[in-house]
């Protein structure tokens, strides 16, 4: 049935000249995904009334201007940041609150012409904030967000290998960390494989709760607590036999992937810019014709 009903070529809802999916009452925003209310965007991800953005990702709330950020809003000016809001004039700076002309700070609030955490005269920040420019712009490091080396995290323990996978040699080639950290197995009574489970929930003992169970596609062990149990039961639902993690990239192989394809409507042959690639076999239709069939 999913296969041969008629698809949307984008989840956008009341939006003007965008491209992206699931964006709603935006204008002017491209290569975007999951937007609300902003205005002349691109490459932006999870951002809500962002205007003037540009490879934000998260938050993005009520800022202006804003350039290569994480989970940050708030202000305007602000290039670079990651996990801060209220911000004006803003710098590669990471956890900054309610602050103004800052340049790679950390953990500050309510700060204004600050370098380095260290405070300085408006005439002095003035003055050497464009001279660090220079030196970055010689060593091509302005313009780029924070050196992935700089990363407390490996790729592949980050969003980003959900939406981007690299093997592990392809990510430390491209300057990436990787982890190799495994997970100790659980100090438990038994591990039994999740072929082994009880069909039933009715079946299983509250032992269980002392097991863990092999994941039927990964076997990466995991276990059930207390109160996900008393869940199971109250609904009458068996035990999950794989592992938290696949269950979420079971959940995640459902959407479609954060990339654009230039295709031609199925029905009319107009092009559209979809998720859906080239070669799904859905039938993917252009807002109009999508509209036609449906209503
Ligand atoms: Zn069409």
């Amino acid at each position: 049935m999913f296969q041969s009903a008629i698809h949307r070529f984008s989840q956008n809802m009341k939006c003007e000249n965008c491209s992206g999916d699931y964006l709603a009452n935006c204008a002017n925003c491209h290569e975007c995904f999951e937007a609300t209310e902003c205005q002349d965007c691109k490459f932006c991800d999870s951002n809500k009334s962002s205007k003037d953005a540009y490879d934000v990702l998260g938050h993005g709330q009520r800022a202006e201007l804003i350039l290569e950020t994480v989970a940050t809003g708030i202000g305007q000016m602000i290039a670079f940041c990651v996990l801060s809001a209220d911000l004006n004039n803003v710098f590669y700076s990471i956890s900054c609150h309610s602050c103004s002309n800052l340049f790679g700070c950390a953990g500050l609030r309510k700060k204004q012409y600050c370098i380095f955490n260290k405070q300085y005269s408006k005439e002095e920040y003035e003055q050497l904030v464009p001279q660090m420019i220079e030196h970055m712009r010689q060593s091509h490091e302005w313009g780029e967000f924070f050196n992935p080396k700089t990363s407390h995290f490996g790729y592949n323990e980050t969003l980003a290998i959900e939406y981007f996978p690299l093997a592990r040699e392809e990510a430390l080639k491209d300057g990436f960390n990787w982890s190799d950290y495994l997970a100790p197995k659980p100090q438990v009574e038994q591990m039994i494989p999740a072929s082994k489970l009880p069909e039933t929930i009715a079946e299983v003992p509250d032992r269980i709760l002392d097991w863990a169970i092999e994941c039927e596609v990964t076997s990466k062990p995991f276990r059930i607590v207390k109160q996900e149990l008393d869940f199971y039961r109250k609904m009458n639902i068996s035990l999950p036999r794989r592992h938290p993690d696949q269950r979420h990239h079971d959940r995640l192989v459902w959407r479609n992937p954060r990339k654009l394809w230039v295709r031609k409507c199925d029905k009319c042959g107009v092009e559209i810019k979809t998720t859906y690639g080239l070669d799904r076999q859905e039938k993917i239709f252009c807002e109009e014709c999508y509209q036609k069939a449906i209503f």
